[in-house]
């Protein structure tokens, strides 16, 4: 069997036309636009990135962007004074602070002072209990993408054995609970589990969240199952930086149904869903419908 690939790439260009579509309405008949604030503190090479690609796409879609670029050194104070102003500026309707944080700052303390209907990412204390009870909330975006692509390639996913490796408060543990909120029977995998193959073998969905380079071999996916691989990892091999999954992908793809690459899957859909997540969180705030299909 050669797996179908699961193209994040375009799905997420599809979601984020889905996303211009309303912010364009939105700005004919309300004259006005759903807002972003992301603020980096420090200079970290690849939050830079990621922030300079938020502000982008953002812009792209027509909504607000705000950027916050704070010193290595900003203290607590200043940086909790800061979120308290966007949570009350009401043409801010989500806020983003790029992970990690300096050590001088509390990452939970900060994370808790945004205003969870504002929390975009869905880090929040707040969200985190709401989607555990199964209550509407603000869902993390990269587990958001991934339910989003496994709904368009399978509709309905209940029944489904789900095996989810990995238990990262990001990613592991939000892709479990969505799973399970739609009726998957689910397994969380870690680096405690016994017998990870034959547990990964028992998979129709196959989660890989882990941050270890190729780490699940083909052998250990179920023939037709759908391998979804979450990892981002940078390896040399003949002497060239290459990305590559958490799953050994030419291997995977040989005996899974369905599989997203690495780059070109999950990768694109999490900005996507961030976009979408505030086009929810303004729907939200202004008591207008939810975007169709951009939500959990
Ligand atoms: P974390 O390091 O926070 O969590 C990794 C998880 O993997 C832990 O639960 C750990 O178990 C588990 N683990 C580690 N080694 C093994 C092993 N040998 N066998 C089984 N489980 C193991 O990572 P994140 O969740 O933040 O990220 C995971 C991957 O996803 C990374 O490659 C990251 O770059 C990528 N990522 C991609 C995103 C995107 O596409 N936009 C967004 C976020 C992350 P334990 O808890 O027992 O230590």
């Amino acid at each position: 069997m050669t797996a179908t690939i699961i193209d994040g790439k375009a799905f997420a260009a599809k979601v984020r036309q889905q996303v211009a579509e309303q912010v364009s309405k939105i700005r004919a008949e309300r004259h006005e636009a759903p807002g972003l604030a992301v603020v980096l503190v420090g200079e970290d090479p690849a939050s830079q990135v990621y922030v300079r690609n938020k502000g982008t796409q953002t812009v792209e879609v027509g909504m607000e962007s705000f950027e916050y670029k704070l010193d290595v050194n900003t203290s607590q104070h200043d940086l909790i004074a800061l979120i308290e102003r966007l949570n009350a500026d009401p043409k801010v309707h989500g806020i983003l602070v790029q992970l990690p944080l300096p050590p001088q700052l509390n990452s939970d303390l900060v994370i808790n002072t945004i205003d969870p209907a504002k929390d975009v990412d869905g880090f929040h204390i707040s969200n985190v209990g709401l989607l555990g009870t199964g209550q509407k909330s603000m869902v993390p975006c990269t587990p958001l993408g991934c339910l989003m692509m496994l709904r368009d390639h399978h509709g309905s996913l209940a029944g489904m054995n789900a095996v989810v490796v990995g238990r990262s408060n990001i990613v592991g543990k939000p892709m479990a609970q969505l799973l399970l909120g739609d009726s998957c029977t689910v397994t969380i995998a870690h680096s405690r589990t016994k017998d990870l193959a034959t547990v990964c073998r028992s998979a129709d969905i196959l989660v890989a969240a882990v941050g270890r380079p190729e780490m699940i071999p083909g052998d250990w996916v179920r023939p037709g199952a759908t391998v979804i691989d979450v990892g981002i990892n940078r390896i040399e091999r003949d002497g060239k930086t290459k990305l590559v999954g958490d799953v050994h992908y030419e291997s995977a793809a040989k005996v899974a149904g369905a599989i997203t690459p690495v780059p070109g899957g999950v990768g694109p859909m999490t900005i996507a869903c961030l976009l979408a997540n505030t086009l929810t969180a303004y729907c939200r705030a202004k008591g207008l419908p939810e975007p169709v299909g951009l939500t959990a």
